[in-house]
């Protein structure tokens, strides 16, 4: 019985990986000759606004992000093999096990090396994405010493937040008995909401400099903007995006009265104050509609079903040896079950993707709606084009491509739907 129900595995899992592979490529191909159809010439809604030069510079990005894209596809589809069928997970699990002996050391020692392993093997694309994509499109701001010195970083805090709380939940595993996955899912709840409310006090200066807004007339326009929409603010802040790329953006964050805003300095270069009010009353939109809560309420639902579904899998022999890995027969395996896991279920989930892109997509209508009714369709409109400018994001993505990856509406629609006004909404 164990034998073929691992053998169904191995096959569901091999299927799936290659029917998403499949799909995947599809989808990428789609979008580059998409975009490179119309690359000769802009779409004539925006022929007035958006220079040749600029649209061709948005095709050649997007072309270029696709295809890496496609190599990252392939590379993370044969390391997943490698770990999984082809053994490398078990291999590392055995080679720890002698060195170690078994009990928690050597359950921390596994999850630690699969980290930096991975890590190691993701670093040369993220090292080419940061230094040859983005820097021959003009968008890299990072020298080499600042992205080692963020990667050291990033890793010391990962490893100093990250070994307690897996110590923790490999303890709940081994000592609450059945319902541990219970403990384990409302511990880790609990963790993502102090995250959030840590996050933008705590880490994030760790990484970049937030100043008070100093620009006297853009302060008053935003206050006057948020007291208008009922919203306060603990402060409003500018940080220096501009320290590591060129893209633009700004946000709204924290909870209760510890809200604040930050704009990146990047945004506030490029903007017009009446265009920075626009986009602010667009991420006081997302608030106004709940999108923030309803997204973390469905995390966390998404989360309980994840850690039952991992409970379940704990005790099944067939979960070890269909993904490749020989259990142990007199010691625990749960940092080897979490592996698994989470190699496995990226596999499975990227199929339920669409329906939260498109949710997303909904709750950027609803939040442009918002900043439409607050402000203006014209400096939303003119805001937006300028980020998408900028960004050298595409105006004519696939549209199929679209519904399938973009959290955000294409431009052409999300105009569209602006300049329709009350009329055309829905
Ligand atoms: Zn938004």
């Amino acid at each position: 019985m164990p034998l073929s129900t691992s053998l169904a595995l191995i096959s569901l899992f091999v299927a799936a990986l290659g029917f998403g592979l499949l799909l995947r490529f599809w989808l990428s191909s789609r979008q580059i000759r998409h975009v490179a159809q119309h690359r000769e010439q802009v779409p004539a809604a925006f022929a007035g606004t958006i220079s040749l030069a600029s649209h061709q510079k948005a095709a050649d990005y997007t072309l270029a992000k696709a295809r890496l894209g496609l190599l990252e596809m392939a590379l993370g589809a044969a390391v997943l093999l490698g770990w999984t069928l082809l053994g490398g997970l078990s291999a590392l699990n055995q080679a720890l096990m002698q060195w170690i002996g078994d009990g928690m050391t050597q359950q921390l020692a596994l999850l630690v090396a699969f980290v930096v392993l991975s890590g190691a093997i993701d670093l040369p694309l993220s090292w080419y994405q940061t230094f040859v994509l983005e820097q021959r499109f003009g968008f890299n701001k990072m020298t080499l010493k600042l992205w080692l010195v963020d990667l050291l970083k990033s890793s010391l805090i990962g490893a100093l937040i990250g070994l307690p709380i897996a110590a923790l939940i490999l303890w709940m595993m081994a000592a609450i008995g059945n319902l541990w996955w219970l403990w384990a899912c409302l511990f880790w709840m609990g963790f993502n909401v102090l995250l959030l409310v840590i996050y933008p006090t705590l880490i994030a200066p760790l990484f970049n400099k937030f100043a008070p807004l100093e620009d006297e007339i853009l302060r008053s326009r935003v206050t006057a903007l948020m007291q208008r929409c009922g919203f306060s603010a603990k402060g409003l802040f500018v940080m220096d995006g501009s320290k590591r790329s060129a893209h633009a953006n700004a946000y709204f964050t924290g909870f209760g009265a510890a809200k604040r805003v930050v704009f990146y300095d990047t945004l506030l270069a490029k903007l017009s104050a009446p265009e920075v009010d626009a986009v602010l009353a667009h991420e006081l939109g997302h608030f106004k509609h709940k999108h923030i809560i309803k997204r973390i309420v469905s995390m966390f639902a998404l989360s309980l079903a994840g850690f039952a579904l991992l409970g379940y899998l704990t005790q099944q022999v067939w979960f070890y040896t269909g993904l490749g890995v020989q259990p142990n027969v007199a010691s625990a395996n749960d940092a080897l079950v979490l592996l698994l896991f989470m190699l496995a279920m990226p596999v499975f989930s990227f199929f339920i993707a669409p329906l939260f892109a498109q949710l997303s997509r909904k709750h950027e209508f609803e939040a442009d709606a918002y900043a439409v009714r607050q402000t203006s369709a014209q400096d939303l409109s003119t805001a937006l084009l300028k980020l998408y400018e900028d960004n050298a994001a595409t105006l004519t993505p696939d549209p199929l491509y679209v519904r399938f990856y973009y959290s955000h509406p294409g431009a052409t629609e999300r105009l569209a739907r602006m300049q329709g006004g009350a009329s055309a909404a829905v």
